[in-house]
């Protein structure tokens, strides 16, 4: 009697918290924002909840093959909407504004239809281009990359490690890869550093603007 209660136990456990670990990724695939995360996730958590509780009890009298199979058939339904979301590497944010990868800084906040990224700022158009001296998209890349990944501090070392989550709550792509080398980024830096140097007090002017 006593491991029969045991086993139920488990049973139970697993109809509610498998369901819920595979609806609860829902939220974080389909929206950038802080508050709609968890907002979502929620929602999916509680319908995934009365789900697998429900799972539980329709199955308690039946054998465990079909125990599995429900499960099973839960855990992958609730996986669905995340998985089927339109183009993974995308996602939307709070104002419907959909975002792809920013193939500067790597997280998921360039909005392309104002070839414009939300999190570290770079315009991607041709008049920007132009502006800056450049002929090819993928110079400007680089040339963003390079500054993206200069340290504020001279003595820190060249790093492409970047949070999972930036400061202003945009998620970074996993697959994505700098197209500049640290060395790269050491040389550029060196010259950044120099100008700083010289130039000071008009560093200083221009970050007080900026804020
Ligand atoms: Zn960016």
């Amino acid at each position: 009697m006593k491991s029969k209660l045991n086993t139920d136990q488990y049973w139970f456990v697993a109809f509610l918290v498998l369901p819920l670990i595979s609806a609860m990724q829902f939220g974080d695939a389909y929206t950038t924002d802080k508050g709609m995360k968890v907002l979502y996730s929620g929602l999916a958590g509680l319908v995934a909840g009365a789900l697998g509780v429900a799972g539980y009890y329709f199955t308690s009298k039946r054998s465990v093959t079909v125990r599995v199979v429900v499960l099973v058939v839960l855990v992958i339904g609730l996986a669905l909407p995340t998985i089927l979301m339109p183009q993974s590497g995308q996602v939307m944010s709070k104002d419907g504004i959909v975002y792809s990868t920013c193939p500067v800084c790597g997280y998921i906040a360039f909005n392309a239809q104002e070839k414009h990224c939300d999190n570290c700022g770079e315009e991607l158009t041709e008049e920007e281009m132009h502006k800056n001296g450049l002929t090819s998209l993928d110079s400007m890349i680089r040339m963003g990359q390079l500054y993206q990944f200069i340290p504020e501090d001279e003595k820190a070392a060249v790093s492409f490690e970047q949070p999972a989550v930036s400061e202003d709550g945009y998620t970074l792509d996993k697959s994505w890869r700098p197209s500049v080398t640290k060395a790269e980024v050491e040389k550029e830096a060196l010259q950044y550093y120099e100008n700083r140097r010289t130039h000071h007090v008009k560093v200083e002017i221009i970050k007080k603007e900026q804020k």
